[in-house]
């Protein structure tokens, strides 16, 4: 097979037999008049010009990217640089796909805007564009996050939101992914689903793909800057896959410069109790599109685990699941254990508290850079910052201390 290095998806949105659009009839139009739109406005220069202003002006772009001088010296092999998306405003890198669809939503005339979270990072970063474009906002999650999350949900509703307690199933977000769907299917004329990873139907993997490729732009910009060359590797968390799509698409027709995307691996990839959809899962149907996910060998999709509210979707977003099986991204995991360590080594280290998702970027860093030469170089997603996480962890320290 051929390196696959970006170029799709197809007419019909499938990156090689993966993506896709396998929704209820009744949503099709919607999903066309969305496809239409975003086909429309992606070649109007006016578009991208509104979008870059909020983020320069608004979110605070460009990241900067962080020599991380003490981190390269602890690891002890590559140079490590952290492109800083924890400076964002809101705190991750979640509002620079929030500031495209919204641009979108207003486009296209809807006055009322829904999405799902998981962690609550999304759906803050939804109600804030809300509130800075006046629009209705209703977020969907799921009861067992509303607990684990209880900052987020107060953050929302503070900037307006409304947010629906999700009970189906185990409470997390893929169920309030299929509350938000069954919203959409109700109110498609006035209402723009809002999705918030590289997942969902198609256009949506190619929508929040384009408006996260930023990350990678401003990268390879300003690593030419710092070192006059590009970075040997790439290492960016996996969830549903936005943040790494972000921060690799722009580098992937440069193949010496290699890709690693960090799943979470819970407890260990050898039991059940993780959510490493790609190195772990099968192929299926989920959210509209064929991907990899968590299966039982009945082929019932299974709730992942991670340590991190962030990262536990069972799925992946479909363009993932295209470079995993073409080989231009390897696909590995970082336990609970060692995202926690990481979490703690960096903060130290560098002063940096990253969010619990990140920090499993940062674990693997760590492992690869020393298998490196001093004179290479690793860019390290920081997709977002750790407040959010401080009492999991100190929890989590907690129990393994006894
Ligand atoms: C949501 C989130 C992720 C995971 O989502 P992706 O779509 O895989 O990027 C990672 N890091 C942070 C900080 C998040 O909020």
């Amino acid at each position: 097979m051929t390196t696959y290095i970006g170029d799709g998806p197809d007419v019909s949105g499938f990156f090689g037999s993966f993506g896709g659009c396998y929704m209820p009839e009744v949503l099709m139009p919607a999903l066309q008049a969305l496809q239409q739109a975003w086909d429309n406005l992606r070649h109007q220069p006016e578009f991208w010009d509104e979008y870059k202003r909020i983020l320069t002006d608004y979110v605070g772009r460009p990241s900067p990217l962080f020599f991380a001088k003490n981190l390269t010296a602890y690891a002890g092999g590559a140079k490590i640089y952290l492109k800083r998306e924890d400076l964002n405003h809101t705190g991750a890198h979640k509002i620079n796909n929030c500031v495209g669809q919204i641009l979108l939503a207003k486009h296209m005339g809807k006055t009322r805007i829904i999405a799902e979270t998981g962690a609550g990072q999304h759906g803050v970063a939804t109600a804030t564009v809300c509130a800075l474009f006046k629009m209705q906002c209703t977020i969907y999650m799921g009861e067992t996050d509303i607990r684990r999350q209880q900052m987020n949900v107060d953050r929302m509703q503070l900037l307006g939101a409304e947010v629906k307690s999700v009970s189906e199933g185990r409470g997390t977000l893929k169920d309030a992914m299929n509350e938000a769907l069954r919203d959409w299917i109700n109110h498609a004329d006035d209402t723009y689903y809002l999705l918030g990873t590289g997942a969902g139907p198609h256009p949506y993997p190619t929508i929040v793909r384009e408006f996260q490729k930023i990350i990678g732009i401003e990268a390879k910009t300003q690593i030419l800057q710092h070192e006059n060359r590009l970075p040997d590797a790439l290492v960016a968390c996996v969830g549903g896959g936005s943040n790494a799509l972000g921060l690799m698409h722009p580098f992937l027709p440069d193949l010496d410069v290699h890709m690693y995307c960090v799943e979470a691996g819970g407890k260990g990839l050898q039991h059940d109790q993780h959510a490493a959809s790609i190195s772990k899962g099968k192929v299926g149907v989920l959210h509209g599109n064929m991907t990899y996910l968590l299966q039982d060998p009945d082929g019932q999709i299974i709730e992942g685990h991670s340590i991190s509210a962030g990262l536990d979707y069972p799925g992946v977003g479909p363009e993932h699941c295209l470079l995993a099986e073409s080989g231009r991204i390897n696909y590995v995991a970082a336990t609970d254990d060692e995202a926690v360590q990481a979490f703690q080594i960096l903060t130290r280290q560098e002063g940096i508290i990253p969010a619990l998702e990140s920090s499993h970027a940062v674990a693997h860093a760590l492992k690869l850079a020393k298998t490196m030469q001093p004179e290479q170089i690793i860019i390290v997603n920081i997709s977002g910052r750790g407040d959010k996480d401080l009492s999991t962890v100190k929890a989590y320290l907690a129990g393994a201390a006894q």
